[in-house]
């Protein structure tokens, strides 16, 4: 049953204080954005009740809805401003696309899998969130039609910053990636296009996201879960 709005509205403000303001994320548009987009509507029926915990949610084709605080950080690290333009690669259910059109001016958002473009479509035009475009393909390869962006944004972790995501940045633009020598644990990095051949590399935090697989990521659905347990 889905989750009746005061009880989602109160479950959303908890969570922004607890998951988000109380982790240090102060960006004003940031916090506004989590607290407007619904993600019970981004999660699958058997999970509502857990929409606003602190952690990631299964979606199909073995993918996951991020966590609302790596939602909410990723965001942030972009440094967005309202005339934005904003690249994600890996649209997965669709949530921080939509949690990025609060915060930007347009969100072109690249997915893998079919079922997971259309599942995202869905979502983003039923809450009427029409600044988003979606996009079946590999994203290693960004999005060139609508190139460059203000920001970039992967939600999958891959080996390196892939070539054409840094040549998609316009200069002063930032990309935040997972980026690990393994597929399933990694380090979040920010690069800023500083000059047509300059960037500037920061490590954030270390996370765990879900493989990128593409032409300039990981190379196949491959499950070393096992090997990186443990660690
Ligand atoms: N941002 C999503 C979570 C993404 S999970 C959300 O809010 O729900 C990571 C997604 O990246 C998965 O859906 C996966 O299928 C996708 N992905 C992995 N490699 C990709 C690639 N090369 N191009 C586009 N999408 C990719």
């Amino acid at each position: 049953m889905p989750l009746p709005e005061p009880v989602a509205r109160a479950q959303r403000e908890q969570m922004v204080a607890q998951q988000i303001e109380g982790r240090g994320i102060r960006d004003p548009a940031v916090l506004a954005a989590m607290l407007a987009v619904p993600r019970e509507v981004f999660v699958a029926e058997k999970y509502q009740e857990y929409a606003y915990d602190d952690a990631p949610l299964p979606l199909p084709e073995g993918q996951t809805i991020s966590q609302p605080y790596v939602v909410a950080l990723m965001a942030a690290s972009l440094k967005l401003r309202p005339g934005d333009q904003v690249l994600e690669i890996g649209t997965g259910s669709g949530y921080a696309a939509a949690v990025l059109s609060r915060i930007a001016a347009a969100v072109y958002t690249v997915e893998r899998h079919d079922s997971l473009a259309t599942y995202a479509r869905e979502k983003l035009a039923l809450l009427g969130y029409n600044n988003v475009s979606v996009l079946c393909g590999d994203g290693t390869l960004g999005w060139p039609e609508y190139a460059p962006y203000d920001g970039i944004v992967v939600a999958a972790g891959g080996p390196r910053v892939p070539h054409a995501l840094r040549e998609q940045l316009v200069i002063g633009g930032r990309l935040v990636m997972p980026v690990g020598s393994r597929p399933r644990l990694q380090q979040l990095v920010r690069l800023t296009r500083e000059g047509e051949q300059m960037y500037r590399k920061e490590a954030l935090s270390r996370v765990r996201f879900v493989p990128l697989i593409g032409a300039q990521g990981w190379e196949g659905e491959q499950d070393d879960w096992d090997e990186v347990e443990g660690e």
